[in-house]
């Protein structure tokens, strides 16, 4: 004790080895043992905060304010855990702390070498996470694909970890299989090659989950077994599947935690048969859902090329399937663009198709104008709306606008020179930026919230102090607290000095939903633990009277 397991991917990115990584996590927990989750990025950021989502997905937040990979939030999701900058590291924040550890004379005066001063950095960052978590067990996620240039230092930090604790160490490989031809037969080569990529590397895997739109045969199984010195058992099916959280089972259907275990030296320490039956039951339930509920998210599309990126809100999607789920309906989530309305305004009308709408975050002018005419329409038409940072400050100058007549209202992130700045940045956040220093100087983390009594913020909480996890630079400008408040603008959820507005919301005698958060509440939502607020804006969606 303890036990290392290593991810890697094969053959391409994307191929689900994020919630893979979280689903081993999940069923070794239900044997009980402590496991946590790390994920290395290959990359020189080091963070991913200063990332376009474009370039990344979406920035997941922790509740220290670390700036993440979206792979964290499916590993608090799946464990149902909160995790700190510990289990996060990258090619630049692994460089970063080696250098400063040689500019203080840390190394004695010797030669500082990439191998192996780089590879043991990684396994002491390593090492601290599993200090302070306890785990039991660490499973580590590779990020990128096996045979990228930046990946081998990392892969060379599974083989030095190996060496020196041989029997504690595991090394999985998520690969993808191609489909090929009008058989639709999944090819094995791709991941071969990926095996030979590892074995020159120094590395055998001991598992191949093999990713791919249909289940593995027996066939290909051995042939990957065959070809690449390894066992038949080893090599594990794993399908696209629809709910992602059903994965931890089909999981458990080809034995894999029992099998991990017994590599590991490890025995089923205490079953929790409990916790585990409560997950498949939920899955059961999901899978019979008969009642949907639609909702659409209106932003701005992230376009590459010809493709467009929907990561970027996963965390969204995911608390929107969790509350839906628990109130037991099946949601419908649809991409609105809100750049359409700033073209022609007609197509709002669209947005009566829906039971609720979501603002999400976001940063810039793309896009603003539109997302601005949609909350309009939702307050209107009493649509249920809610908006999450960038949406609940885009709800202000609407309402400034439009209701306390505020005619120029913009936020200074898109208007610096409007008349009415009721969205502005905070004196210390403009000295940051005069300075250049951008990465990690958001308002970031965790922040505690005062909830008021009798508000529908109060109404999902039940409680008067929480806590919630924030991303932003700007905030309603405390010189137009009062005439937003005169004017019918509810702070529900302030800051604990008071100073700042942390939720905003109409009173539900003039709208059935209408409320925004400075915070991201997606991030603290749960697989069986939904956030309160989504379940508020389900429940008001599914008695949206204009339900169809
Ligand atoms: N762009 C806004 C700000 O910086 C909102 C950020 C967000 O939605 N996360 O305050």
């Amino acid at each position: 004790m303890p036990k290392y397991i290593f991810v890697c991917g094969g053959v391409m990115s994307g191929v689900g080895k994020g919630v893979a990584t979280a689903s081993i996590a999940k069923i070794l927990s239900w044997y009980g043992y402590k496991v946590t989750c790390i994920k290395i990025d290959p990359y020189v950021n080091v963070d991913a905060g200063t990332m376009n989502p474009i370039e990344h997905g979406e920035v997941f937040v922790l509740k220290d304010g670390t700036e993440c990979d979206q792979d964290m939030g499916h590993y608090e999701r799946f464990l149902n855990t909160e995790l700190t900058k510990e289990n996060y590291m990258t090619t630049g924040s692994v460089y970063l702390s080696l250098i400063q550890k040689e500019r203080s004379l840390y190394f004695d005066g010797k030669c500082v070498e990439v191998v192996p001063h780089v590879p043991l950095e990684v396994i002491e960052k390593i090492n601290k996470a599993q200090q302070l978590t306890k785990a039991d067990i660490v499973i580590i996620e590779i990020g990128g694909t096996v045979g990228e240039y930046q990946n081998l230092l990392f892969l060379e930090t599974v083989r030095i970890l190996r060496l020196q604790k041989p029997s504690d160490v595991i090394l999985i490989l998520v690969s993808y299989l191609p489909y090929q031809g009008e058989g639709m037969e999944l090819k094995t080569k791709p991941t071969q090659y990926a095996i030979r990529t590892l074995n020159s590397a120094g590395l055998q895997p001991d598992f191949v989950l093999a990713r791919g739109i249909k289940p593995l045969d027996e066939i290909r199984k051995r042939k990957i077994a065959f070809n690449c010195n390894m066992k038949i058992e080893d090599i594990i099916s794993a399908p696209d599947e629809k709910i992602i959280y059903k994965i931890p089972l089909n999981f458990e259907e080809d034995n894999l935690g029992k099998k991990i275990l017994k590599k590991l030296n490890l025995k089923i320490r205490r079953e929790k048969i409990k916790e585990k039956s409560r997950w498949k039951n939920e899955i059961e339930k999901i899978l019979n859902l008969e009642k949907k509920v639609k909702i659409g998210i209106v932003g701005k599309y992230f376009k590459t090329g010809d493709f467009v990126l929907a990561d970027a809100y996963i965390s969204v999607i995911e608390a929107i399937k969790h509350a839906s789920w628990y109130l037991g309906y099946f949601p419908e989530i649809s991409w609105l663009n809100s750049e359409d309305y700033e073209k022609d305004t007609k197509k709002l009308d669209e947005l009566k198709n829906y039971d609720g709408i979501i603002i999400p975050g976001g940063f810039g002018s793309r896009g603003v104008e539109g997302k601005i005419l949609a909350i309009k329409y939702c307050r209107e038409n009493k649509i249920p709306c809610f908006g999450l940072c960038y949406g609940l400050q885009l709800m202000v100058v609407e309402f400034a606008r439009n209701v306390c007549g505020l005619k120029d209202a913009h936020t200074t992130e898109v208007n610096p020179k409007t008349k009415h700045p009721v969205i502005d940045i905070l004196e210390e956040q403009k000295k940051l930026l005069k300075e250049k220093l951008y990465g990690g100087t958001m308002r970031l983390g965790d922040w505690e919230c005062q909830i008021k009594k009798g508000t529908t913020a109060f109404q999902a909480y039940r409680q008067t102090k929480v806590l919630e996890r924030h991303r932003h630079r700007y905030e309603i400008n405390p010189k137009y607290h009062e005439i937003l408040t005169n004017y019918g603008f509810i702070f529900s959820g302030t800051s604990s000095n008071g100073f700042l507005v942390e939720i905003g919301e109409l009173n539900q005698k003039l709208h059935p939903f209408f409320l925004g958060t400075q915070f991201h509440p997606e991030f603290k939502s749960r697989f069986l633990y939904p956030h309160p607020l989504f379940v508020e804006f389900i429940k008001s969606s599914v008695k949206n009277e204009k339900r169809f």
